[in-house]
């Protein structure tokens, strides 16, 4: 059912996953200063499902519990709608910048789990995991990717067999691995789910690594060794780092035991390469994506058009320009979200699944969209998102100065070191720049993406509408044969 943030600190207190930052396990992740902001802001997304403005769109009601919407499986447009928006309420409360608020593991949980005959013998299992998620509201996480080390090599060419996660041994209770995955954002989840990234194309020897599963964050033998953190500790100063450093870490698995009844694949390696297309999980991830984008693509045009607006940039043409551009940017999200919902069609298994086309068009587009959506804000803002005095410069003997040499054109020095500060924490910070890198990379490799997409689109008809235009053109030259 869905739970308050108080839940979900609480559960985090008496059960904090295994993280270790800096050589030291992190014993209450929700006081420790590089952990503490994201906690609270994903504390916060679970109180607004109580909130009686949000509570209609964020929660569905199902055999008299009320459930987070994330898991409403849409058998209708206007629940997939509905589930559009209960993503966009949160989207908006972390302005697009928070990879892992909980709907999106949600989303592909919910697709395996309303596609489960697709995991054959293990069905049951994705079944009872969804409900179990559900009526917990719990946090998840995944790891996909296995360890950069030798990617010319495949898994089991890596100069160890476990390095990238694989089956260690079967036991009656369940199966035990051991190995690494590269990264997982929000490890301050509850629940970590680890499929393949669907590039076991080695076919046999990969077997192995042919599995899917998921545990518990605090699972024995599980680690989560974090990079170094980008929170600040003023909300004036940091206004995103403070309060949305998500964290990203490594996960090792040293021998982790997992019980069968949470083994979703095993040993099939054509299941994992294809689970996501086939049980919609893929689409409504990026479902949920296509709203965050735009989230987070209005957030970046608010800043700039009140940055130019603050130092009177706005008169000028060009500033104009980039602005639109991102205005641009905007709209194009906008409507693959719309199409996405309005195009959406039952999968094999009945689940409503969004327009393949928009979803392809959005998570392919944005990787490249949004290097420059940043760039603008850089070129807009200029000397004024590095010339920004702290929290603590306000409250000291220098004010007047800053009063009378930082105000703006229709803003305050306050008003407008603190929008200042934002642009900066979105664009130059530690925490703007890690920023490009997941846009660039979270759906994963932008290269290779292209490629499937090359492989998997029909183009067969525009070839032969082409084909059709030059065959009366080729009259004019007969075939040598024919001449
Ligand atoms: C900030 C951030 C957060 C992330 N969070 C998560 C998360 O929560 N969970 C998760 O599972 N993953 C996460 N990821 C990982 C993401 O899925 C990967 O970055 C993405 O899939 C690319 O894989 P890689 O980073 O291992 O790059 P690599 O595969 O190592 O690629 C490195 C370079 O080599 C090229 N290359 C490598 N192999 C090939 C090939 N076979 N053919 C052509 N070119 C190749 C790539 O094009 C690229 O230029 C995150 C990544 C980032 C940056």
């Amino acid at each position: 059912m869905a739970r308050t943030g108080k839940d979900y600190l609480e559960a985090l207190r008496k059960a904090p996953p295994s993280l270790w930052y800096k050589g030291e396990r992190v014993e209450d992740p929700t006081t420790h200063p590089v952990f503490r902001g994201a906690a609270q802001t994903m504390a916060r997304l679970y109180d607004l499902q109580h909130d009686p403005q949000y509570k209609e769109v964020l929660t569905y009601e199902e055999d008299g519990h009320r459930y987070g919407t994330s898991f409403l499986v849409p058998r209708t447009k206007e629940e997939l709608r509905k589930r559009g928006l209960a993503y966009k309420v949160w989207a908006d409360q972390h302005l697009g910048m928070m990879g892992r608020s909980p709907d999106y593991l949600n989303a592909v949980v919910m697709a395996y789990a309303a596609s489960a005959e697709y995991f054959g013998e293990f069905a049951e299992n994705v079944r009872a995991y969804y409900r179990y998620l559900r009526d917990n509201d719990l946090a998840t996480t995944h790891a996909l990717t296995n360890p950069q080390v030798n990617r010319a090599k495949p898994p089991s060419g890596q100069p160890d067999p476990y390095i990238p996660v694989g089956l260690v041994r079967q036991t009656e209770k369940g199966i035990v691995v051991r190995g690494a995955r590269m990264t997982a954002t929000f490890p301050l989840a509850e629940e970590l789910l680890v499929f393949p990234s669907t590039l076991l194309k080695e076919g046999p020897g990969s077997e192995k690594y042919a599995v899917a599963f998921a545990v518990p964050t605090n699972a024995p033998g599980l680690h989560f060794i974090c990079r170094e953190g980008l929170a600040g500790d003023s909300p004036f100063d940091h206004p995103l780092s403070s309060r949305l450093e998500e964290m990203d870490a490594l996960v090792v698995f040293d021998d982790v035991f997992v019980p069968w009844e949470r083994v979703f694949i095993l040993g099939d390696v054509e299941k994992c390469n294809n689970a996501y297309a086939r049980t919609g999980a893929l689409h409504h991830m990026a479902h949920q994506v296509v709203v965050l984008k735009t989230a987070k693509t209005e957030a970046f045009l608010g800043v700039a058009a009140l940055l130019a607006e603050g130092i009177g940039a706005d008169q000028y043409g060009h500033v104009q320009e980039k602005i639109a551009e991102i205005i641009v940017y905007l709209e194009a999200m906008r409507a693959f979200w719309t199409r996405a919902e309005e195009m959406a069609r039952p999968n094999e298994y009945g689940l409503l699944v969004p327009d393949r086309g928009a979803i392809d068009g959005a998570r392919n587009l944005y990787p490249r969209l949004y290097p420059r959506i940043r760039e603008i804000l850089q070129q807009i803002g200029a000397s004024g998102l590095i010339t920004l005095p702290s929290e603590k410069d306000f409250q000291g003997p220098l004010r007047p100065y800053l009063e009378k040499f930082l105000q703006g054109a229709t803003l305050s020095a306050r008003e407008r070191v603190a929008l200042f500060r934002l642009a900066w924490d979105m664009t130059l910070s530690g925490f703007g720049a890690r920023q490009e890198l997941y846009e660039r990379f979270f759906f994963g490799d932008p290269v290779r993406m292209y490629q499937t997409l090359y492989g998997v689109y029909d183009k067969e008809p525009y070839k032969e509408r082409i084909r059709a235009f030059l065959r009366p053109l080729l009259e004019a030259v007969p075939a040598l044969e024919e001449a």
